[in-house]
């Protein structure tokens, strides 16, 4: 048992009921129960790797008890990221281009790498995410085979890769397997670096999942349709029951590109979401990434059904993907969770008010979430989307994971703890504790030289 004495933490606003996470609805009481501020004086025991009893107002460090200055945060969860585009990051902005040229930037890093060079990328990867407070991935994996569609010995190999990378930066992952087949919605094969990410069809991809052997206990197998671009319309429910089968996780990209919404129409007469809504892709298991340039229609469908919308404002400005709408997602239903996708950086915090200062340029409004809402996407919402429903909460019984927060650097100094979401960045995370372990202290990662290992690894895919 190992007893923290925080001096703020962010606490739930009520015990977690048993359907776990309140849904992030709209409307003033909705807001108002997702509001809660930091508390003062919290002494918070661990016990393994879960959180035993919580007490706020505590006074004073008991004898004993590890003293956590500043604001203690529950881990937060990155939704959605490709661990290799970090080697694309401060490398792609020289010339003018858009979503499609610089796709063409990242299939180059993607056709370089093998299990040995992408483990190493993406423990780098991960342990960065580490140092930010991320306790929890979503790796959403579409580099199934080596160059030109050769299977590895161990046709798993480069899954299996990111499983170990994860768990020797120390964080959790869900590995979101992806079915990836054609080049284009009216049904393109697939050329080049692609060749890598198909199984053949939608029996294919399930049969080499199924090869996988039973996930330990800080990892999660889900199933990703990478988007109606690149999985045919008849293949759909095949990747849906899987899932739905096995109780896991489904994510896909919707409606990141004006061009997939086009080509969607022009092929099959309806949206993306409209498309995957006929197929029996949506509902409360599955989320959508990106949901950009969606018409009232989809969002009512995600809504509805109970379909997350992971948003990635970073990665969407980055590649001028456009702003979506955040506040409307949220309140015709859908729970909204973050992720830094492309790694053009990687700070929950920015994210977090990226979803407030891009509904603010969108609308010429200010105030859409409260600072518990950008919380609970950054934390609970993420961790229940990727298949972790007892994670993202400083509560009894929840996983202990604990974000320490410095509230006396040059960027939060002077700032109220509730303020965090807007002055702080991934640089001012002191301490990060995973399923009850310590990983990040003093602002460093417990095993790795993350800078180091991160040159190192770039190095590796680039020469
Ligand atoms: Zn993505």
């Amino acid at each position: 048992m190992t007893r923290y004495h925080a001096e703020y933490a962010w606490l739930p606003p009520a015990p977690p009921g048993p359907g776990g996470a309140p849904p992030l609805a709209g409307g003033a009481a909705a807001t108002a129960a997702n509001g809660a501020e930091p508390v003062a004086d919290v002494l918070i025991e661990v016990d393994g790797d879960r959180f035993g009893t919580v007490t706020p107002g505590v006074g004073g460090p008991p004898a004993g008890a590890v003293r956590l200055p500043g604001l203690t945060l529950p881990g937060f969860a990155n939704a959605h990221s490709h661990a290799f585009h970090r080697a694309l990051r401060g490398r792609t902005h020289g010339g003018r281009g858009d979503f499609w040229s610089w796709r063409n930037l990242m299939y180059a890093v993607a056709d370089r790498l093998d299990p040995d060079s992408y483990l190493a990328l993406a423990r780098a990867a991960y342990a960065e995410m580490a140092l930010a407070g991320v306790t929890c991935v979503g790796e959403f994996h579409y580099l199934h085979h080596g160059p030109g569609g050769r299977r590895y010995h161990d046709p798993n190999a480069m899954g299996a890769a990111l499983l170990a990378a994860a768990a020797q930066a120390g964080i959790r992952i869900t590995l979101l397997d992806t079915v990836y087949l054609s080049a284009s919605v009216d049904g393109r094969p697939l050329t080049g670096p692609q060749l890598r990410f198909s199984d053949g069809d939608a029996e294919g991809w399930a049969e080499r999942v199924g090869a996988f052997g039973p996930a330990p206990g800080q990892v999660r197998l889900g199933a990703a349709i990478h988007s109606v671009r690149a999985v045919p319309a008849g293949q759909l429910a095949v990747v849906a029951a899987w899932a739905a089968e096995r109780g896991c996780p489904l994510h896909l990209h919707l409606s990141e590109q004006p061009a997939e919404n086009a080509d969607c129409r022009a092929a099959y007469g309806r949206s993306p979401a409209e498309l995957l809504a006929e197929h029996g892709v949506l509902g409360p298991a599955t989320t959508a990434v990106h949901a950009t340039h969606v018409t009232d229609t989809d969002r009512a469908l995600l809504g509805r059904s109970g379909t997350g919308v992971c948003l990635c404002p970073s990665t969407e400005r980055d590649l001028a993907d456009g702003i979506g709408p955040a506040r409307d997602l949220a309140d015709a239903g859908s729970p909204l969770s973050l992720g830094s996708d492309s790694h053009a950086i990687i700070d929950p915090f920015e994210e977090a008010r990226g979803m407030e200062l891009d509904e603010r340029l969108r609308s010429g409004v200010r105030g859409h979430f409260g600072p518990g809402e950008l919380l609970h996407a950054a934390t609970a919402a993420g961790h229940a989307a990727l298949g972790w429903p007892d994670a993202g909460r400083i509560a009894p019984g929840q996983r202990a994971d604990l974000v320490t927060v410095r509230l006396d650097g040059p960027r939060t100094a002077g700032v109220p703890p509730a303020g965090v979401f807007f002055a702080a960045t991934a640089a001012d995370v002191d301490r990060v504790v995973v399923d009850g372990r310590v990983v990040v202290s003093g602002g460093r990662h417990v095993g790795l030289d993350v800078p180091a290992d991160l040159r190192a690894a770039i190095r590796e895919v680039r020469s």
